[in-house]
Order: C-alpha cells, then sequence, then structure tokens
C-alpha cells in the first residue's frame, strides 16, 4: 500500500507534539508533564502590572501551553482554544458584522449549519451553501458583502474532498480581504494542514481525533495572521468561551500519541474500506483513500493520507441499516467520531436528521448510508464484527 500516492508527510511531526510549549524550565518546579494550574487568579507585583497572567479566562498558563503546540503542529504562529469546537465557530463568525455573508461548504457537520442557519442568521449574518466540489457554482455565489468562506474538507457524512487551495485563490481573487477558514477536524494537522495551502485560519473540533479519547469536547482556531489573531483573541476574552485547564492538560496529553493513532486509523480503515468493495452486500464504499473516489487526485495532492471516518451504501434499506446497527458487537451504535474506540451510525436518523429531507436526498444522504470512525481495536476484530452485523441484517 505505501504512502498510496498522498502528499508526502513533512518530517518532525512527533517531535513537535512532544515537545512545543512543554519545555520543562518553563515553570519553576522543572516538571517534564507540564502542570495543571486551576489557579483563576495570579498576583500582581503592582497595580496593573503582571508577570503574564492575570485572569484565567483572559489567559492561563496549562492553557497557553497547549496553544503553543497546536499552532506549531498546525505551522502557524498562533493557536487559540474554545470551550467546544462550536465555541471556536461562534467565535470566529463573530470576527463578521450585521450584513455581512457568508459562504459555507452545503455538507458540513450538522452543528454548524445549524449554528449558521438559526442563531447567525439572527445577527444578520446570512449564509449561502454551496457544493464546494463544484467551483463555478462557488464562483457564482460570492456577493459584494462576501467576508467569510466556511470549508470543510472530507465533508460529513458524504466524505466529499474540496480543493483548499482552488477555492481560497478564487475567494482572495473576488475580495482579497475574504476569511478563509477549513474546518480540519475530520483530519488532524497530522493529515492536512490548511494553512501550507493558503487558508488563513484551521479551525478544530478538539473533541475528536486531536484528542482521542473520547473524554474531552473542545475547539481551537490556528492561524498566521497577527490582525486576526488580536481580534481573536480579544473575542476569546470578551465572548468568554474558554476550556478548562483540566481539560487543556488532557488534549496536550493526547497530542502526545496523535501521529501514532492516525497512522493506525488509517491502515484500518483502508484495509476495512477494500474488504468492503468486495462484499456482495456493500453497493459503495465512500473513502477518500480509494482510487474510485470521485476527488482522489484532489485528497492525494493536498492530504498526506486519510483518516478513520468513512461512510459505506449497502443494498437494503432503513430495515436493514437498523438491524446491522443494533448487531454490532465491537463497533458501538454511537454519534460522534475520532476516539480510539470505534463508533457507527445512521446519519439520516442520528447526526444529520436536523437536514430537511429534501435536502438529504439531493445531497444522498439515504437509509442504507452508514458512517463509521475506525478506531484503534484489532482490524480482525472490526472486520468479523461487521461481517456478523451484515450477515443478521440481510437474514
Ligand atoms: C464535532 C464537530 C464539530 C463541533 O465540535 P464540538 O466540539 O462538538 O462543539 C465541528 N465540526 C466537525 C467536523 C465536527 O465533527
Amino acid at each position: 500500500m505505501g504512502d498510496q500516492g498522498f502528499l508526502k508527510q513533512k518530517p518532525g511531526f512527533s517531535t513537535i507534539a512532544i515537545h512545543v510549549g512543554q519545555d520543562p524550565e518553563k515553570w519553576k518546579s522543572a516538571a517534564v508533564v507540564p502542570p495543571i494550574v486551576t489557579s483563576t487568579t495570579f498576583k500582581q507585583p503592582a497595580p496593573a502590572e503582571h508577570k503574564g497572567f492575570e485572569y484565567g479566562r483572559s489567559g492561563n498558563p496549562t492553557r497557553n501551553t497547549l496553544e503553543e503546540c497546536l499552532a506549531a503542529l498546525d505551522g502557524g504562529k498562533y493557536g487559540l482554544t474554545f470551550a467546544s469546537g462550536l465555541g471556536a465557530t461562534t467565535t470566529l463568525i463573530s470576527l463578521l458584522n450585521k450584513g455581512d455573508h457568508l459562504v459555507s461548504s452545503d455538507d458540513i457537520y450538522g452543528g454548524t449549519n445549524r449554528l449558521f442557519r438559526k442563531v447567525a442568521e439572527r445577527f444578520g449574518i446570512e449564509t449561502t451553501f454551496v457544493d464546494f466540489t463544484n467551483l463555478e457554482l462557488l464562483e457564482k455565489s460570492f456577493k459584494k458583502n462576501t467576508k467569510m468562506i466556511w470549508i470543510e474538507t472530507p465533508t460529513n457524512p458524504l466524505l466529499k474532498v474540496a480543493d483548499i487551495a482552488a477555492i481560497v485563490k478564487i475567494a482572495k481573487g473576488y475580495d482579497e480581504n475574504i476569511i478563509t477558514v477549513v474546518d480540519n477536524t475530520f483530519l488532524t494537522s497530522y493529515l492536512q494542514q490548511p494553512l501550507q495551502h493558503g487558508a488563513d485560519v484551521v479551525m478544530y473540533s478538539l473533541t475528536k481525533y486531536m484528542n482521542g479519547h473520547s473524554d474531552v469536547i473542545m475547539g481551537a482556531a490556528v492561524l498566521n495572521n497577527s490582525d486576526l489573531e488580536k481580534r481573536l483573541r480579544f473575542l476569546q476574552n470578551a465572548m468568554g468561551i474558554v476550556p478548562s485547564p483540566m481539560d487543556c492538560y488532557l488534549v496536550n496529553r493526547s497530542l502526545k500519541t496523535l501521529a501514532l493513532r492516525m497512522e493506525q486509523h488509517k491502515k484500518s480503515s483502508l484495509v476495512i474500506a477494500n474488504w468492503m468493495l468486495k462484499h456482495q452486500r456493500i453497493a459503495e464504499v465512500m473513502h477518500p483513500g480509494l482510487p474510485s473516489h470521485p476527488q482522489h487526485d484532489i485528497a492525494k495532492k493536498q492530504m498526506t493520507g486519510h483518516s478513520g471516518v468513512f461512510s459505506f451504501k449497502h443494498s437494503g434499506g432503513l430495515k436493514e441499516s437498523k438491524k446491522f446497527l443494533s448487531s454490532l458487537k465491537v463497533f458501538t451504535l454511537a454519534e460522534s467520531l475520532g476516539g480510539y474506540e470505534s463508533l457507527a451510525e445512521l446519519p439520516s436518523l442520528m447526526t444529520h436528521a436536523s437536514v430537511p429531507q429534501e435536502q438529504r436526498a439531493e445531497l444522498g444522504i439515504t437509509d442504507s448510508l452508514i458512517r463509521l470512525s475506525v478506531g484503534l481495536e484489532d482490524v480482525d476484530d472490526l472486520i468479523a464484527d461487521l461481517e456478523q452485523a451484515i450477515k443478521l441484517a440481510f437474514e
């Protein structure tokens, strides 16, 4: 299998993950593992003077450690963390003003779609949803007041791949002040680095692969532009969507094994996808690592590999989907993705139930579409589990 022709991984990723921001000389104890600082306030030597920290919402040593490491992993200058992925998104769209226009991928995380349609809209920010695999449609969607592009790639749950560099070029050609954001949750900085493809901001739900242990809700933004960083740092403090030091400690710890985890997710998911291609009950496998994927060439150009999330369609209907999902024993029937444990879900009734029926049909989110998050269990056990559940579903 080798590297499957994907972009070459730059050397040094794990060294950065393990050392950047974590220098033991930074704290008096010289602890090798960064301390968890829970104090909400910090002693000042004189009124309005401080040694870098004054109040826990505006800055915290454990949080700073994580933010520094996150920035370095994406090849960015600045990292900011938030109470959740949606908290990061809320803060990012708060860069916009009333009357501004946002262009977004049409097949995005359900909660992002809900935030744009049901919250941002009320504050006077209008969103147009476009299929970003169609660049002509994208070009037609710009307006005079377009201020931000929201890219999610690969998309959820259909795993469509959007060409980041091409989209950024079109957006900046229209108006160089348009802020381009990439939600990189599905891939992590190990598998895709949007800043290197020209994006202004990388956004994460750290809740998924970056933390990878399904025990923290957190979000992040990474960027290079110092003016944007100042505005976001202001909003982080002014809006108060900040994570706890305990959680920052956990995510910082998880980053140490990110490369190892992603390598295994990548390997196992491709083995399963290839097994599915040969299965008579499987009608379609949507996996960016397969040469049959419609945007496989774009994927190879901008990604260093694919993660453990992919979707497939079987030859049955809703009845078979339900039976299949409730027959699984190693995979857990649950929403979310990116943890060490394997998960399976039915987007039409679960993660994407809030997408209107006609839009679901148009996108191809049918009752026979199942999304998997392939975890770190032994791949033979995962395949045996899928096999027995398919057998029961079609009995
Ligand atoms: C989960 C997720 C989010 C939202 O993140 P939370 O941490 O749950 O708020 C955003 N984008 C994608 C792609 C996600 O999978």
